[in-house]
C-alpha cells in the first residue's frame, strides 16, 4: 500500500473513537475542490509517498488500548491492490476500521464488506449525476456510483454518505443528491473550505463561491426526516 503519511491520533475522523488515520496514495478522480493534491497528482505522489512497512504494525500493536480504530482514507484507498490484505490484517490486530472511499469500484467494497474487514465507511457523494463529471474531475460511471451506494446501504455495519458542498452546487442539486440517495443511516452537508496553507487540485476554485453555512442548514432542514443522523459540518 503506497501511503502519502499517516496519522497517529485524531478525535475526528471515526465518530466516538479514537483512530489512527492512514492517507493512501493516488486517485482516480480530480475534484477541483480537493486540498489533497500531494495524494492525487501523480507528479506530487511520487514525491510524497511510500509504502506501508512492518513498523506501522508494529506501532499499532504498541498502541493497542490507546487506540481503538484505524481510518483508511485518501487518495483513493480501493486503487491499492494489496488493500483487503491490509485491512484483513489491521482487523486481526483487533481494531475497528472505517474505510474513506469515492465508490468508484463496488465490485471491492462489496467483496470488503461481505469479509467482515471493515466497521464503517464514509462515501464522498460528489454531486447529482449530470454533473458528476464535472465535479469529479473525471469521466464517472455513475452505475458504479449507484452500485457502490446500494451495496454500502445493504452492507455496511455503519456508514455515511457526504457531500463536500463546492463551488457550482446549488441548494437544489443537494436535494438531487438525496433524493438520489432516497434515505439512510448518515448524510453530511460539508462546507467547502479554502486551506490557506495548502493548494487545491484546481487553484481556480480558490476565489469561487460557494453556498453558505446557513444555506446548507436549510437544505438540512428538508432533508432530516430522511436520515438517521447528519447535518452541516465544517
Ligand atoms: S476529493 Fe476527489 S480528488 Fe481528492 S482524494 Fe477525494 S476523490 Fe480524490
Amino acid at each position: 500500500m503506497i501511503v502519502g503519511g499517516v496519522q497517529w491520533m485524531t478525535l475526528l475522523d471515526y465518530p466516538d473513537h479514537i483512530a489512527a488515520t492512514v492517507f493512501t496514495a493516488g486517485c482516480n478522480f480530480r475534484c477541483p475542490f480537493c486540498h489533497n493534491p500531494e495524494l492525487v497528482l501523480p507528479e506530487l505522489v511520487s514525491q510524497s509517498s511510500a509504502g506501508l512497512d512492518e513498523s506501522f504494525f508494529t506501532e499499532l500493536e504498541a498502541r493497542k488500548g490507546f487506540l481503538d480504530a484505524v481510518v483508511i482514507s485518501g487518495g483513493e484507498p480501493t486503487l491499492q491492490p494489496d488493500l483487503p490484505k491490509i485491512l484483513a490484517r489491521i482487523k486481526s490486530l483487533g481494531y475497528l476500521i472505517k474505510l474513506d472511499t469515492n465508490g468508484s469500484r463496488p465490485d471491492l467494497i462489496h467483496r470488503i464488506l461481505e469479509s467482515g474487514w471493515v466497521d464503517f465507511v464514509a462515501m464522498d457523494i460528489k454531486a447529482p449525476p449530470d454533473t458528476y463529471d464535472e465535479l469529479s474531475g473525471s469521466s464517472v460511471d455513475i452505475s458504479a456510483i449507484e452500485a457502490s451506494i446500494a451495496t454500502i446501504a445493504r452492507l455496511a455495519p455503519r456508514y455515511e454518505f457526504r457531500t463536500t458542498v463546492a463551488p457550482g452546487l446549488s441548494q437544489d442539486d443537494l436535494i438531487r443528491i438525496a433524493d438520489w440517495i432516497e434515505s439512510g443511516q448518515g448524510y453530511w452537508l460539508q462546507e467547502f473550505q479554502v486551506p490557506v496553507d495548502k493548494a487545491l487540485v484546481d487553484e481556480g476554485y480558490r476565489d469561487k463561491t460557494a453556498l453558505r453555512r446557513d444555506d446548507l442548514e436549510a437544505v438540512w432542514d428538508r432533508l432530516r426526516d430522511r436520515f438517521d443522523s447528519g447535518g452541516v459540518r465544517g
